[in-house]
């Protein structure tokens, strides 16, 4: 751990300050305190309501069902760290619709890695789920355990409040910028209003404003922020043991309570709109595809909607987390793009283990570096939910 300063409740210096205090900076603030509970860890939020923080407006799913094996094991993480703060997960697992090639040779990954996944064809994903229909499936892979969906800003609110029981102050503010020395080193982050905070480390854990920031520091970040509408839909007929189902034609459905929920990729995909829900999305047309996966669906009626930023990393859809080379401590942790509830406990952790000890110590988290960015070599990920 690099140049510590003297230990205060002094809010305009830390050892650590985090811009953002979702899920993200609230898991690397809960990690830091955890691992070294003499640290001073500074929150910075400009919106202690959290209205438009992707962490408030998630669906809240995990899944084992990733196809690079850090994903995988990340995610496993995310599971056993739910389980520890006492959030329940309805384990219905996911069902991923496709072709048999493709599933195939993911499921063996998936199965390597400890995931308990099995592969079904039509006739058995039909004898399971009878409602279904398997016109133009060749195969399923479903989650027999570890997957599924919880409560997430529970998630948030509980490791936030450890964070702070842990010593971490949380502070209102808009962090602006930064300022640094001759060798980009940051030494205060710099908030609206004028006044600043001395530092050892800055994080970046501003989720779908998370470019801006970096901007800020001269870095590019390719993270944008990609509203996703989700609706909330009624149907008359029950859906027994329904699993957050992946068609293969682009939507995803799961059950909440007595709805449903469900959203497709919006195309154009654009930056920045406006947080509201974006009913158009739910057309004829998604209406008829989701009709003919499930024949019930032909009764759906749309209660309510809402939208969230996907904190999109167009180049390659994984995490960006560490320090970029020309600010050896401005720490990011951002781009989850529709997985990072899930991530936020390993990522919390790993960053944590960074900033302490300049090395990942539990899961290998260096591939997720900016490295691959600089040199051109994205991470793939064959199972992104758009
Ligand atoms: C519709 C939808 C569905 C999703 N479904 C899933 C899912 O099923 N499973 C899953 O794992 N993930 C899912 N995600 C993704 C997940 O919700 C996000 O990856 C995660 O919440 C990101 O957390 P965060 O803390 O990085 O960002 P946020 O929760 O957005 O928090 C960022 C915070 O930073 C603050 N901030 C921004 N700029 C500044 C600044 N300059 N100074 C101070 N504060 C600042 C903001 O006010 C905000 O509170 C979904 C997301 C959406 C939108």
């Amino acid at each position: 751990m690099t140049p510590r300063l003297p230990h205060s409740a002094d809010p305009n210096s830390a050892d650590v300050v985090i811009a953002g205090a979702g899920v993200v900076g609230a898991s690397v603030a809960y990690w830091l305190t955890r691992l070294d509970p003499s640290l001073s860890v500074v929150l910075v939020e400009r919106d202690r309501s959290f209205a438009q923080a992707s962490s408030s407006r998630s669906a809240s799913s995990i899944r084992q069902q990733f196809s690079h094996p850090l994903n995988i094991r990340m995610s496993q993480f995310g599971l056993a760290f739910l389980r520890e703060m006492g959030i329940a997960v309805e384990e219905k697992g996911y069902l991923y619709l496709g072709a048999a090639a493709q599933l195939r040779a993911l499921h063996s990954t998936q199965r390597a890695h400890g995931a308990d996944v099995v592969l079904m064809n039509p006739e058995e994903i039909k004898q399971r789920f009878p409602w279904i229909s398997v016109e133009g499936v060749e195969q399923g892979s479903l989650g027999l355990s570890g997957e599924g969906w919880f409560d997430g800003p529970a998630l948030h609110a509980e490791v936030l409040r450890r964070a702070r029981e842990g010593g971490a102050q949380l502070v209102d503010g808009e962090v602006q910028g930064f300022e640094r020395d001759a060798g980009g080193r940051v030494r205060a982050v710099q908030l609206a209003g004028g006044s600043r905070i001395a530092c050892g480390h800055a994080v970046n854990a501003a989720g779908p404003w998370a470019r801006r920031l970096a901007a800020a520091a001269g870095i590019l970040l390719p993270v944008h922020a990609r509203r996703r509408t989700v609706f909330v839909l009624s149907c008359p007929e029950r859906l027994p043991d329904c699993p957050l189902v992946i068609d293969p034609s682009g939507f995803w459905f799961r059950p909440e309570g007595k709805f449903f929920l469900a959203a497709t990729t919006p195309d154009p995909d654009q930056d920045d709109l406006p947080l509201e829900p974006n009913y158009a999305e739910f057309s004829e047309e998604l209406w008829a595809r989701m009709a003919h996966r499930v024949p019930a669906f032909a009764a759906l009626r749309v209660e309510r909607a809402w939208a969230g930023y996907y904190e999109m990393n167009l180049f390659d859809a994984n995490a960006i987390l560490g320090a970029h080379p020309a600010a050896p401590n401005l720490w990011f942790a951002n781009g989850f793009s529709g997985h990072g509830m899930q991530q936020a406990p390993a990522a919390g952790r790993g960053l944590a283990e960074q900033i302490l000890h300049g090395r990942f110590e539990s899961l290998d988290l260096a591939p997720l570096g900016f490295q691959r960015l600089i040199e051109g070599r994205p991470l793939a990920e064959a199972n992104v939910i758009g």
